[in-house]
């Protein structure tokens, strides 16, 4: 629970317990602002309130207020101008913030496993995140989501978020790696300009006086050394301590390049999950999703969305974009028709380096060959060799799966081959990248190369 949430319980309670006039008087423009060594800060309007507080009603406050926190703390009231004193004067930190959002979850509401459409291709991460979110700390300590851009890690990282904050008390954090760096880098320099250690001390704490930590795009992490090491310090103090600390990054842990190798060593230890590009029928189903709340979402007709779903191939991010713009074109076209000619005019620069080449199985061909080093005459050939015909099949699995294309014009793209081939073709890899991990995040990579 965070802070805003824990006084409106309080709130609540003491409500129920006092007369309407003296909640009104004494309670109702009362703000808690810090909890810190025991101490609650409430920020109160006047001094009268300070006074009266803390000699009339201190016992109450402090009976209801461990209820809902289950310890102990003692109160300090504060008004408006001594916390902006407290502001200016960064060595006086006890007690009072020098930043009201210190404990500011970071949470994005708008993120939630509700609006979070689950496909093959991110079902074992969003299932291992919301089994962590239900257990934080006990199930995979550390969870480590990876994965290219723009497929959904933040989005899932905000939805833990959410469901623990709504479903527990625990204090949780979220922090994008380049600002947990940024913050750390200023302090430190401050430290040098002024030994003010009381700074580093509250950063510190900071980060070790929550329950979950969840730190975004940890690759940014890498050329940072002091930050590191501080990073390294804060995650093996969580650790012992049983707090649940949550990692994305664009990349698996052994694959960051000039991150420590006890790092990598932590980050191995808990569960590492890894979210795919979306196939076709999940790309469409995620666009129908974003629409929904539109109003012109009943006018989009069906070849619109697929002419979308079929260019946006490894990223969430640019549907979301390629949709908006089509909407954003339709209304400045005045009218609220939305046909494939608008869509296919407002998308014309996004989408114009897929129209230098004629189909994107074209793409997928071309980008196969070079992988493997193999002309194009080789990979549309007849060979059976093992060297071309397994190529051969992984493009034919692209072109079905990620570009949704028919089993028919798969075969007549790739030099005359009978559908049930193309079938048969598709299968097999279907069925080897499940146990072949190597293989699986090689396609992916050769996916994220469609433009
Ligand atoms: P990443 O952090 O991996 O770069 P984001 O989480 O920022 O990606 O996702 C980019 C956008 O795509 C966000 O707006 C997010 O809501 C949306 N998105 C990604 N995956 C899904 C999904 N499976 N369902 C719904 N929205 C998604
Ligand atoms: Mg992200």
């Amino acid at each position: 629970m965070d802070l805003k949430n824990i006084w409106n319980s309080f709130l609540e309670k003491i409500k129920e317990q006092i007369s309407d006039i003296a909640f009104d008087t004494w309670f109702s423009e009362t703000k808690l602002i810090n909890l810190n060594d025991n101490i609650a800060t409430i920020l109160v309007p006047y001094h009268i309130h300070k006074k009266n507080l803390s000699e009339n009603y201190n016992d109450i406050i402090e009976e209801i207020f461990t209820e809902i926190t289950g310890s102990n703390f003692k109160f300090n009231y504060v008004i408006e101008e001594e916390v902006e004193n407290n502001l200016t004067d960064s060595n006086q930190v006890i007690g009072v913030p020098n930043n009201n959002d210190i404990y500011e979850s970071n949470i994005d509401s708008r993120y939630t496993f509700e609006n979070f459409i689950i496909g093959p291709s991110n079902k074992f991460a969003a299932t291992s995140a919301l089994a962590v979110a239900e257990q934080p700390g006990k199930m995979y300590n550390p969870l480590f989501i990876y994965g290219s851009s723009g497929l959904g890690k933040t989005h899932l990282m905000h939805a833990m978020g959410n469901y623990i904050i709504k479903n527990s008390n625990k204090k949780v954090l979220y922090i994008p790696c380049d600002k947990f760096v940024s913050d750390f880098v200023d302090i430190c320099r401050k430290n040098s300009e002024s030994n003010n250690m009381e700074a580093i001390k509250q950063f510190k704490n900071k980060y070790r006086d929550i329950d979950v930590l969840i730190i975004d795009d940890i690759h940014n992490l890498v050329g940072a050394t002091s930050a590191q090491q501080e990073f390294f310090n804060t995650f093996n103090e969580l650790y012992n301590n049983e707090k649940q600390i949550i990692i994305s990054s664009d990349r698996s842990p052994d694959d960051i390049k000039k991150l420590e190798e006890r790092l990598k060593t932590r980050f191995n230890w808990g569960l590492q999950v890894n979210i795919l590009p979306p196939d076709f029928k999940l790309r469409m189903e995620i666009l129908n999703k974003k629409i929904e709340n539109n109003e012109l979402s009943d006018v989009v007709p069906e070849e619109v969305k697929e002419y979308i779903a079929s260019n946006c191939v490894g990223d969430v991010r640019r549907l979301e974009g390629s949709i908006t713009r089509v909407f954003a074109y339709a209304t400045m076209m005045n009218g609220s028709e939305i046909t494939l000619d608008i869509a296919i005019e407002a998308l014309k620069d996004d989408y114009s380096k897929s129209y230098i080449s004629k189909n994107k199985m074209d793409q997928v061909i071309q980008i196969i060959c070079e992988h493997y080093n193999l002309k194009e005459e080789e990979l549309l050939s007849k060979k059976r060799s093992n060297e071309i015909a397994i190529p051969r099949m992984i493009a034919m699995y692209i072109c079905r799966v990620y570009l949704d294309e028919n089993l028919t014009k798969i075969g007549i793209q790739f030099g005359g081959k009978n559908h049930t081939t193309v079938m048969h073709a598709v299968d097999k890899i279907k069925k080897e990248i499940l146990n072949d991990e190597s293989l699986n995040s090689e396609i992916q990579k050769m996916i994220n190369e469609i433009r």
